[in-house]
């Protein structure tokens, strides 16, 4: 019989009863180091006593109030990200896909306002995510995803992943935008090398095309920049984010440049819930703590911290590892063929240590952006143990997640 709950995921046999910073424990108590972070999406860890706070107050006071009224406290998350981005302006949304699907209709807008309808083409790239509404998953552009669900949305083509060639050749008379992200995430951590970022905008410029970053994984200080653009000195023309902007409370955001976001006026876009007091109040305390005074460079050692170490672990378990990827705490283990991810993924767990797995066997690290480096020197010990359980031919010696029994809480 189907569950109630419908299956359309693959569940580990695991439920949380209770998080603190990096650690969350079953109600049997065991515990486990989250370097996952609810797929890179916990941004402030579990139960962050600011964060906490925020919510709690704003829901005491007044959770929704519908877009027919201001909203002082979207207005103010809006104004900060105007200030701390290249945008000029914000919509807010409550999730990743809703905020990649209103970037398509920005980008197909901005066009047909300056007299080229014609020009609704959005070109993306192989191995790209960006989510499971009918436009994204056409942006996305993986049959796997697509198949059983009739016609792929119009207007999409896809090239491969940073192939400059195939770019020029993909541009024409039909394109409206490039669409990116600057590290592929569900598609294996694999980042888009600076140059080429820089190149894509430069083609972009050349064409007047606009430039449409999906920054809904790599954003919010993932790679230790609030914006993955800042590490290529480059900027887009509108962005979308998600996951981490709202600490683990549903929020999306399109960000946008003045010409872009100008054609968006009322009754072109909207949302019930999108920016509502109580998301934005959590919006609000995440920027809180990740604008803070040496936050952020703070995720840039500890991620090169994590990186130095995946790299020793990977030196030493060749049989397993082809390679470390990735940037700040958004990294990514690549195995070999003969190990599959999903193997050293639960040996991980057995052994207390939550990660995700990710396209091109890679086994992802995303762990919440306040972690230590001792908390990466605890991971990299039970990865470490997770290795030596994992025999190249694939089967881990424990097959269910197990979590460390909770003697040091
Ligand atoms: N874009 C990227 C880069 C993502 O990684 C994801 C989710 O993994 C999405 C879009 C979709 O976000 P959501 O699941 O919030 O709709």
């Amino acid at each position: 019989m189907i569950p109630a709950l419908m299956p359309t995921y693959n569940r580990a046999d695991l439920a949380f009863e209770r998080g603190e910073g990096a650690w969350l424990w079953t109600a049997d108590g065991r515990r486990f180091l989250d370097f996952g972070a609810g797929i890179a999406t916990a941004s402030l860890g579990h139960a962050h006593p600011h964060l906490v706070q925020a919510i709690a107050e704003q829901a005491a006071r007044v959770m929704h109030t519908s877009n027919l009224y201001r909203i002082p406290q979207a207005e103010k998350l809006a104004a900060r990200l105007v200030e701390t981005s290249f945008a000029d302006s914000v919509f807010f949304c409550n999730s990743g896909a809703e905020a990649n699907e209103g970037m398509i209709k920005a980008v197909r807008k901005y066009h047909a306002e300056n007299g080229h309808p014609e020009r609704f083409v959005t070109i993306c790239f192989e191995g790209a995510f960006h989510g499971r509404t009918l436009a994204t998953l056409a942006a996305t552009g993986n049959e796997k995803y697509l198949a059983g669900f009739g016609p792929p949305v119009q207007g999409f083509k896809h090239i491969p992943f940073g192939n400059m060639n195939a770019l020029r050749d993909a541009i024409d008379g039909s394109t409206a935008a490039v669409m990116i992200e600057p590290i592929q995430g569900e598609g294996g951590v694999r980042p888009a090398p600076l140059d080429v970022l820089r190149q894509i905008r430069a083609a972009c410029d050349e064409f007047g095309v606009l430039l449409a970053l999906d920054e809904v994984q790599t954003g919010m200080g993932r790679t230790g920049k609030l914006w993955a653009y800042e590490w290529a000195g480059i900027e887009p023309d509108v962005m979308s984010s998600a996951k981490g902007i709202g600490g683990g409370f549903p929020l999306g955001a399109i960000l946008a440049k003045e010409k872009v976001a100008k054609y968006l006026k009322a009754g072109t876009h909207g949302s019930t819930f999108g920016g509502n007091p109580l998301a934005c109040a959590a919006g609000n305390a995440v920027l809180d703590v990740i604008l803070a005074p040496g936050f952020l460079e703070q995720v840039e050692r500890v991620g090169r911290y994590l990186w130095d170490g995946l790299q020793k672990l990977a030196s030493r378990h060749p049989k397993l590892v082809e390679g470390v990827q990735g940037m700040g705490l958004l990294v990514g283990l690549k195995l070999r063929p003969e190990v599959a991810n999903g193997d050293l993924q639960n040996a991980a767990a057995a052994e207390g240590l939550l990660t995700v797995a990710a396209g091109m066997n890679v086994l992802r690290f995303a762990p919440p952006l306040i972690i230590t480096e001792a908390e990466v020197d605890a991971a990299l010990g039970l990865l470490e143990r997770a290795c030596l359980c994992v025999a190249p031919q694939g089967t881990p010696a424990n097959g269910l997640p197990g979590g460390e029994k909770a003697a040091a809480q």
